[in-house]
Order: structure tokens, then C-alpha cells, then sequence
């Protein structure tokens, strides 16, 4: 009997094994094949539509090829030097999701760094309103506003108020997929399972002093929500190193961009430069330094990784070239660098 194949799309992820829903509905536990994760390491991630190979007597489906995406969420590889990390792949919005009674700014600034590199919605959803007092939600939802309108929206939600929750649910438009990312504890199982009306997720208990949530579960799923779109919870997700940032950043930093344009120095890098926009606007409190300074730290970790990712590339192709000249028969090191 000739080998089964199946299109269908990666619905949960748990420890590097995708369930793929088959174009019947089916539910389908599969494994890489061998000549997709070897060379450049390609692997399936949760919302990617995937090819599947199902060999005769078989139990588990073999993905074979990923079909190019039209979006993906990347992060550089915490635990590798240069690598990035796909942590999901074709959706619409992103939502950012931070408790408002501890909105920490300078992370939000990353958040939307990441979320708007991906190109998709972006919109910043404020939990926990029923443990903050009404005037701190007000000052703290202007706040956010600043750093996220007009690009992103800003919502607040609360367990108690099914109308906020209504809210988030309008911006799930259905045959939309929407991802749900924010430091663990602020919420976003609780948000799904809100959306849904039932608990389709585990939702992590508050250890008692220091109000973090705990996670019991790392998996990544793409959940329904019914009469709307589907979301993903991206639980576990702790560092978010950037990758490819520059449209992100611009997008984050509209204000700091536009001031950016009026250095006397197209390169300007806003230190010490004659004619810096940038730091006049500080000077003359235009712009917090608090703000500058995320800024500045942003640009230099992406410039950072840039080089790396340049080393890195410059090392791979002498090992290339000194493979091919191995293999020519030239002598080694006959065109080397300085
Ligand atoms: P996640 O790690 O982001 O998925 O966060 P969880 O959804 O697991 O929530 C962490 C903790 O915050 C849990 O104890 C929830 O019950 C609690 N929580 C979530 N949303 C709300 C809310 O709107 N109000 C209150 N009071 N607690 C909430
Ligand atoms: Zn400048």
C-alpha cells in the first residue's frame, strides 16, 4: 500500500511535537522528516500548514515540507548565540498582554517592537482591571496610549466585566488567527478561556507574596473561539531577544524616529553627535529619557545582533569555500582574509 499525504495545519505544539489538523478535521500527532530539520534546521510551528506523509502502519504522520509563510513571530534563540526562533506563523493581530496594575513600560516597548515586525494588527490589552483602582487604570491606560497609539489600540479587560471581554472578542474577525503573547501570569489563559466561555486552557495559581503566576503547562495551542477568530496563548515565553528589528523599532518609536530625521547626521547615533535632534528633544523634555534610553538600548542590541549574524555568516562561508578548495585540491589558504 502506497504512503498516505495530507495538507493540514499545525494546531498545538508540546515538546517539538506538532499536532496537525488534517484538512478532514482529523487530529494527527507528527514527527519531522529527517531532510526538513537537517541542513537548515526547518521546523513546524504552531499555525504552519504543512505537508504530511502518513507511511502504511504507521500511528504518527511525518511532515515533509512547510509551505511558506505569511507571517511569523521571531525572537533570537535564548539558549543560541546567533539563531533566530520562530514561535508562530500565519496570523493577523498580534495582542499584547500586560496586568494594569503592573504595566512595566520598558518591557511593553519590546513587546511592540516584536509585535509589529511581524507586519500583522497589533493591539495591547490591559488585564486585571477589577484589582486596580479606577483613577491608577485611567493614568495608566494614557500612558500606555502614549507608547502604543496610534499604531496599536489599547483595551483594558477585567474577569468581572464581560463586556471587556466582548471587546477582545470583536477584534477576532472569524478565518482570523490572533496571538496572545505576555509574561507569564498576566492573564492570557484566563483571557481564552474568557473568550471561549470555558476552560480550555489551565490557568497557572498565584503563589502567594509575589503575585506571578505559575505555569503548569508549556504547550502552544490554537484555540476557537466561537462566533469569532482563533487565538494562541504563548505560554513560557520569557526572553523576547530581538532578531530582525528595524521595522519594528520604527514602528515602536514613531516619535523618536520622526525627531531622528532632523539630525544634522543621517547616521547620527544620538550620543555626543552636533546637531542631534534626538537629544535637544531630551534636553528640552520633549522626550523622557527614560524613553530615550529604551531606544537607544533597543537600537544597540539589534546592531549587535546584526554583527553576529554577519561573523556568523562570514564564518560559515570560509568553512564553505575551504570545503570546496579541500575538495579542488587547492592549496588552503591561498586567498585568505588579513
Ligand atoms: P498566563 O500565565 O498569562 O496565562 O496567566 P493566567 O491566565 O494563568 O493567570 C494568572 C493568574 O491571574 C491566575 O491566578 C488568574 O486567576 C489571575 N487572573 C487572570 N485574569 C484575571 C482578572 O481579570 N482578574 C483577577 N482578579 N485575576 C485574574
Ligand atoms: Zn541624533
Amino acid at each position: 500500500m502506497a504512503e498516505a499525504r495530507y495538507r493540514g495545519e499545525v494546531v498545538k505544539l508540546d515538546r517539538g511535537y506538532p499536532l496537525v489538523r488534517l484538512e478532514d478535521g482529523e487530529l494527527l500527532r507528527c514527527e519531522h522528516a529527517t531532510a526538513l530539520v537537517k541542513g537548515e534546521r526547518r521546523r513546524a510551528v504552531i499555525g504552519d500548514v504543512v505537508e504530511v506523509a502518513v507511511p502504511p502502519a504507521h500511528d504518527k504522520g511525518v511532515i515533509e515540507a512547510i509551505a511558506p509563510r505569511t507571517r511569523e513571530f521571531v525572537r533570537k534563540d535564548p539558549t543560541e548565540r546567533a539563531v533566530p526562533q520562530v514561535l508562530a506563523a500565519n496570523f493577523e493581530r498580534v495582542i499584547v498582554a500586560q496586568p494594569v496594575g503592573e504595566v512595566n513600560l520598558r518591557r511593553l516597548e519590546r513587546e511592540l517592537v516584536l509585535a509589529f515586525e511581524t507586519g500583522a494588527e497589533v493591539t495591547v490589552v490591559l488585564t486585571k482591571a477589577d484589582l486596580a483602582d479606577d483613577a491608577a487604570t485611567r493614568a495608566t491606560v494614557e500612558a500606555v496610549q502614549a507608547l502604543a497609539a496610534p499604531a496599536a489600540d489599547v483595551l483594558v479587560v477585567s474577569e468581572d466585566d464581560p463586556a471587556s471581554v466582548e471587546a477582545v472578542r470583536a477584534l477576532l474577525a472569524p478565518g482570523t488567527t490572533t496571538v496572545l503573547i505576555g509574561r507569564s501570569g498576566v492573564g492570557k489563559s484566563s483571557l481564552v478561556n474568557m473568550l471561549v466561555g470555558a476552560e480550555v486552557l489551565s490557568v497557572g495559581a498565584v503563589r502567594e507574596g509575589d503575585g506571578k503566576g505559575r505555569h503548569t503547562t508549556v504547550s502552544r495551542e490554537i484555540v476557537e473561539v466561537p462566533g469569532a477568530g482563533r487565538i494562541v496563548d504563548m505560554p513560557g515565553v520569557r526572553g523576547l531577544g530581538l532578531w530582525d528589528a528595524e521595522e519594528g523599532i520604527g514602528a515602536a518609536f514613531p516619535d523618536v524616529e520622526a525627531l531622528a530625521a532632523q539630525c544634522r547626521f543621517r547616521d547620527c547615533t544620538h550620543h555626543e553627535e552636533p546637531g542631534c535632534a534626538v537629544r535637544a528633544a531630551v534636553e528640552s523634555s520633549e522626550l523622557t529619557p527614560e524613553r530615550y534610553a529604551s531606544y537607544q538600548a533597543l537600537q544597540q542590541e539589534m546592531a549587535a545582533m546584526r554583527d553576529r549574524r554577519e561573523e556568523a555568516r562570514r564564518m560559515n562561508k570560509e568553512k564553505v569555500s575551504d570545503t570546496k578548495r579541500r575538495r579542488a585540491g587547492a592549496p588552503k589558504g591561498g586567498r585568505r582574509r588579513r
